[in-house]
């Protein structure tokens, strides 16, 4: 008997401590943005990888590509205004798609006007029109915005979308320290969220989970705002919209949280020259890795084709994933890039 007893304690000890361990590593795995000497910081890289002066270096032998005009797929505004049961993608450009599921509008780092740039008068300018027009949009539920650069985050987007639904404006998730921008831009319902933390709105739960960027809108506020991916958890589809990032470990982590992703939007552009983009651009060959640490499986190319931001030719991008998953085997429905404007269902 009392062996039996002694068995029976010793069981429930090594089960506890199994379950304590896990929790343990857990924590340590998924641990929250690291916030040091006011300023974010990566998982993986150190935050001065790109200094001002590579960048400077930059500036000096960058060649800029030819602009090209890619053509618009023709959608239907009115379908998408009244479509609140089939689930569809359609894409806007650069990092800007309307998704919609669970009977929700969504919109990802939305991007609506001519120039990425705090200026109205210079700065990278659109090649290619916006592939849905702002008008043409149905009411938003739900904005999620990756990071605060000029390509991600708009200020006239952002203001036109809040006076468009001025007694209903849509939630807006924005990564740490950002809320006190969109707030200044009108925006009244607005929620911070850190790596890992997630909100629930009506039947979706969106995660906030960690990539490798950076941030940055002044001369004086680099890194003091966070910059995420986001993942949204619908009943039976989860969509993982990437952001803006470099290659890294993060993708594991994220796979080991979630297991896989029905839908990822991963960037294939902006990554020339790679000595200065590395670190926080993914090339094509990378955002094809991070398809498959994050098992995903159907994943579209964005970040391509709508402002010239970097040095490789605006083709490029494309040709290349087109030519990479051929050599690995990797159907154009697992990985493939969609027309601006082109809506798919999902
Ligand atoms: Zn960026």
């Amino acid at each position: 008997m009392k062996r039996r007893k002694f068995i029976k304690r010793g069981l429930i000890a090594i089960v506890g401590f199994f379950i304590m361990s896990n929790k343990l590593i857990a924590n340590q795995i998924f641990k929250s943005s690291l916030f040091k000497d006011g300023i974010f910081h990566n998982n993986f890289i150190s935050h001065n990888v790109s200094s001002f002066k590579k960048f400077l270096q930059w500036r000096k032998e960058s060649k800029k590509p030819d602009p090209i005009t890619f053509p618009l797929a023709k959608n239907n505004p009115v379908f998408l205004k009244n479509n609140r049961i089939t689930p569809t993608i359609t894409w806007v450009g650069h990092a800007t798609f309307l998704i919609q599921i669970a009977g929700l509008n969504i919109l990802t780092d939305p991007h609506f006007t001519e120039r990425a740039s705090p200026f109205n008068f210079a700065g990278p300018s659109r090649t290619t029109p916006v592939g849905l027009k702002i008008e043409d949009l149905p009411k938003i539920d739900l904005i999620i915005i990756s990071h605060n650069h000029y390509d991600h985050l708009d200020k006239q987007t952002i203001q036109q979308l809040i006076k468009k639904q001025q007694d209903n404006q849509p939630l807006i998730l924005v990564p740490l320290k950002l809320k006190k921008l969109l707030e200044k831009f009108g925006a009244k319902n607005v929620q911070e969220l850190g790596w890992w933390d997630n909100t629930i709105l009506k039947n979706i739960k969106i995660h906030s989970v960690p990539v490798q960027h950076w941030s940055k809108r002044s001369f004086t506020d680099t890194n003091k705002s966070l910059w995420c991916g986001w993942v949204i958890d619908a009943p039976n589809y989860r969509t993982f919209f990437c952001g803006d990032t470099g290659y890294s470990k993060d993708f594991g982590l994220i796979q080991k949280k979630f297991k896989y992703m029905d839908l990822s939007l991963i960037p294939i552009g902006a990554y020339a020259p790679r000595w200065f983009m590395k670190y926080h651009h993914c090339n094509v060959e990378e955002a094809i890795q991070i398809h498959k640490d994050i098992k995903s499986k159907r994943s579209i190319g964005m970040h391509w084709g709508t402002f010239i931001l970097t040095d490789e030719p605006m083709r490029e991008p494309i040709e290349k994933l087109e030519q990479l998953t051929k050599q690995k085997n990797i159907s154009p429905e697992e990985f493939t890039v969609i027309q601006h404007g082109r809506t798919v269902k999902i």
